[in-house]
């Protein structure tokens, strides 16, 4: 996988002399860099044109809003009620399926340098709350580690996670990017997870990312250095074959991982809002990921038809508990109905899942 870096460098010139944008210009030194007054959104439209070359610039700028905010989740599924730190937008990954293309105004790689902020909202909702649980993740907006080899801000985000009775960090990535994880005392307050899919979506769909060996052995190093792991089979892609593709997944991940160091394995079928399509087909007209037929949901995304989604949730979930039964599981936005035809059992609301979740991260 090859690791991001920009052709140029744009700064606020706010926030030039805080430490983490200090740290990212002297790592790329040799890159040239103009400090700026502030950049403006510009319309999707324009923001999509340009998307592929926009992203070899990163601009380091103010967070002028909250880091802190729920997981859009979507109506009329079961949620996690899950929370995100906006620390990052944008990723250079580029799978095809990727919504932030529809989603982001602005097409270059974002991180905002303005942490003490950001520790200072942090402190303020955990204190607010204490007997609340949070779950909360960096890999929304971006992938989890996808800068940190610029950023090394996991060191930071880590420890300070490692200090908070009520709250758990997920990294999520599709990266090998974990060095800056090792000897960290995280004390079992992060968890890091890594997306993993069937070889040949991986090849065709996510060929930037790292293969799915390299995912595998970049979890069984943070095995050995103690985190909590997840796995995230999101999005499950259907296509002729794609069972014993997905078994050997599965195979290769167990013989690999300890299921006892596995948190939480999570499913969810591909999804679209219908904006998504034609960038699609337009940005990767070789992708086959829109082959299928769909059906649009409860929340307007499309979707596979139910009896497909509930054949691939349940063969997933039956080879999964074929190599240890204790695993959870859970599903990413689907009904009652799905889950109770795919699992057997299904949470009776967002609240009650969310205290499933929170229960898998404790000790
Ligand atoms: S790794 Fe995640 S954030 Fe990055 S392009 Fe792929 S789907 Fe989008």
């Amino acid at each position: 996988m090859e690791r991001y870096r920009p052709k140029k460098i744009l700064v606020e010139k706010s926030i030039r002399d805080l430490p983490l944008t200090q740290t990212v210009i002297k790592r790329l030194k040799g890159i040239p860099v103009d400090y700026i007054n502030r950049v403006k959104p510009l319309p999707v439209e324009r923001a999509q044109d340009s998307w592929l070359n926009s992203q070899k610039t990163l601009l380091l700028c103010k967070n002028k809003g909250r880091f802190f905010e729920p997981c859009p989740g979507t109506k009329n599924y079961l949620c996690c009620l899950y929370k995100i730190l906006n620390v990052a937008t944008n990723c250079h990954l580029n799978c095809t399926y990727c919504i932030l293309q529809a989603y982001l105004n602005n097409p270059f790689m974002v991180l905002y340098t303005n942490t003490n902020e950001m520790f200072k909202e942090l402190d303020e909702v955990l204190s607010q709350h204490p007997k609340t649980v949070y779950r909360i993740g960096t890999g929304e907006y971006t992938d989890s580690l996808v800068l940190d080899h610029l950023t090394s801000f996991t060191r930071l985000i880590v420890p300070y996670f490692a200090s908070r009775a009520n709250a758990f960090l997920e990294l999520k990535t599709k990266t090998d990017i974990i060095e800056n994880l090792e000897g960290l005392k995280h004390k079992g307050k992060t968890i890091v997870s890594w997306s993993l899919n069937a070889e040949p979506v991986i090849r065709n769909e996510e060929k930037s990312a790292c293969s799915l060996n390299d995912r595998v052995m970049a979890a069984y190093q943070c095995q050995k250095w103690g985190y909590k792991l997840g796995f995230h089979f999101d999005p499950l892609i259907y296509y002729p074959g794609w069972e014993s593709d997905y078994k050997k997944v599965l195979e290769k991940l167990f013989r690999t991982i300890e299921t006892s160091s596995i948190c939480w394995i999570s499913l969810g079928c591909f999804r679209f809002i219908p904006k998504l399509k034609p960038i699609i087909k337009k940005r990767y007209p070789e992708s086959g990921i829109l082959y299928q037929e769909f059906i649009r949901g409860l929340d307007g995304k499309m979707r596979y038809f139910k009896p497909i989604r509930i054949e691939m949730y349940a063969k997933m979930v039956e080879w999964i508990k074929s190599y240890d039964s204790k695993i959870f599981i859970y599903l990413c936005m689907e009904s009652e109905e799905v889950w109770k035809k795919s699992l057997g059992v299904a949470p009776l609301s967002n609240w009650d899942l969310k205290k499933w979740l929170d229960d898998q991260c404790r000790p």
